[in-house]
C-alpha cells in the first residue's frame, strides 16, 4: 500500500469499530440521537485499558496481518486514555479516525504527538449546530501543521443544505478534501435521501468526489438502487465490529441480524469467500464490496 493517500486505496482486510457509544454532540441528523439510542448502545460497550484493545487487535493482526481500521463512535477522541489506544493500534494497523474535532487545539496536539501520518488518517466531521466554522478551522489546521492531510465530513441535512456550497469552498481553498455524508432519515414529515428534490440531489452530486466511486455512490447512496443478490465481499475483506466485539458482515446486517462472531473470541475467522447480499438497499459506502465494484473499481469511476 502506497504510504500516500494511504486511506484512500483499498486496504486488503477493513474493519469499521464502533469504539463506544458516547459523544459530546447531540447532531439533530445523528443516527443514534433520531433513534433516541444512546443510553441503549451505551449499555453495550466496553471501557478497557489500551493493552486489553491492543491483545484483541493483535490477534487480528496475526491472522489477517495489517487492516485498515475505521475507528468511530459515538466520538472517539473522549474514549478514555485514547491517544495511548491509537499509538499501540497504529504499530500493527493502520488506523483512519472520524472525528468530531472537538477537543481544544492544545489537546489535540498533545494527541498528535506519538502518531504517525504513515498510520493515522484523521476525518473531521464539521457539525455546525455544534462548533462555528472558524473554531473548526482551528482545530483542522493542527492536523495541516503536524502534516496530517484530514478530510472534512459534512452531513446534508436539510436545514443545512443552503450552505452546503459556501462551506465547500472554506474546505477546499485551504486544502481538505470534502465529502457529503447522505442524510438518511425523516425531516418534516419526509423520509431522505427519497424526498431530496432534483435540485438537491444535483448540488449534492455536485460536491461527491470519491476519486473512483462517485458513480456508484449516486446510484446506491443517493438513487437507492438495489443491491439485493449482487454477490458482495463483506465479511470476507470487511467488516462492522460493534462495540462489544461483536462483528457483523457489514452495518445493514447489525439490524436485528446475528453477529458473524466476536473479536474476544480467539477462533474468531472472516469468511473465506463472497457471498450474495440479502438487502434492498445498502448503507454507507459499503456497497464498494460489492463483487462489480471490487473486481472492476476503474467501471464506477
Ligand atoms: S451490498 Fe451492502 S448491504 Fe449487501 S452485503 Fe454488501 S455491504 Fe451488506
Amino acid at each position: 500500500m502506497s504510504a500516500e493517500r494511504w486511506w484512500i486505496a483499498e486496504a486488503p482486510v477493513t474493519f469499521t469499530w464502533d469504539l463506544w457509544y458516547a459523544c459530546n454532540y447531540r447532531c439533530s441528523y445523528c443516527w443514534w440521537e433520531m433513534g433516541g439510542l444512546w443510553e441503549t448502545l451505551a449499555k453495550q460497550h466496553k471501557l478497557l485499558p489500551p493493552a486489553e484493545w491492543d491483545a484483541v487487535w493483535t490477534r487480528i493482526y496475526d491472522r489477517c496481518g495489517e487492516a485498515r481500521i475505521e475507528v468511530l463512535g459515538g466520538e472517539p477522541l473522549l474514549y478514555p486514555k485514547f491517544g495511548e489506544l491509537l499509538r499501540l493500534l497504529s504499530a500493527k494497523h493502520r488506523l483512519q479516525v472520524t472525528t468530531n474535532l472537538s477537543p481544544e487545539p492544545a489537546q489535540l496536539e498533545r494527541l498528535l504527538d506519538p502518531l504517525s501520518p504513515e498510520r493515522v488518517h484523521f476525518n473531521a466531521s464539521f457539525h455546525p449546530q455544534f462548533i462555528g466554522l472558524q473554531p473548526f478551522l482551528e482545530r483542522t489546521q493542527v492536523l495541516q501543521d503536524r502534516g496530517f492531510d484530514p478530510g472534512v465530513l459534512f452531513v446534508t441535512w436539510p436545514p443545512l443544505l443552503p450552505r452546503l456550497e459556501e462551506y465547500r469552498r472554506e474546505f477546499v481553498s485551504r486544502g481538505y478534501p470534502f465529502s457529503a455524508m447522505i442524510f438518511q432519515g425523516d425531516w418534516e414529515g419526509r423520509t431522505y435521501p427519497e424526498a431530496f428534490t432534483p435540485a438537491e440531489k444535483a448540488m449534492i452530486e455536485g460536491v461527491m468526489n470519491h476519486p473512483t466511486l462517485k458513480s456508484a455512490e449516486v446510484r446506491y447512496r443517493l438513487d437507492r438502487d438495489a443491491v439485493i443478490g449482487k454477490l458482495c465481499h463483506a465479511g470476507r475483506v470487511y467488516a462492522n465490529v460493534k462495540a462489544n466485539g461483536d462483528v457483523y458482515r457489514c452495518g445493514q446486517d447489525a439490524f436485528g441480524r446475528r453477529p458473524m462472531g466476536n473479536l474476544f473470541d480467539p477462533g474468531f475467522e472472516l469468511l473465506d469467500a463472497p457471498k450474495p447480499c440479502p438487502y434492498r438497499q445498502c448503507s454507507c459506502l459499503e456497497f464498494k464490496y460489492l463483487d462489480e465494484l471490487l473486481q472492476a473499481p476503474q467501471a464506477a469511476a
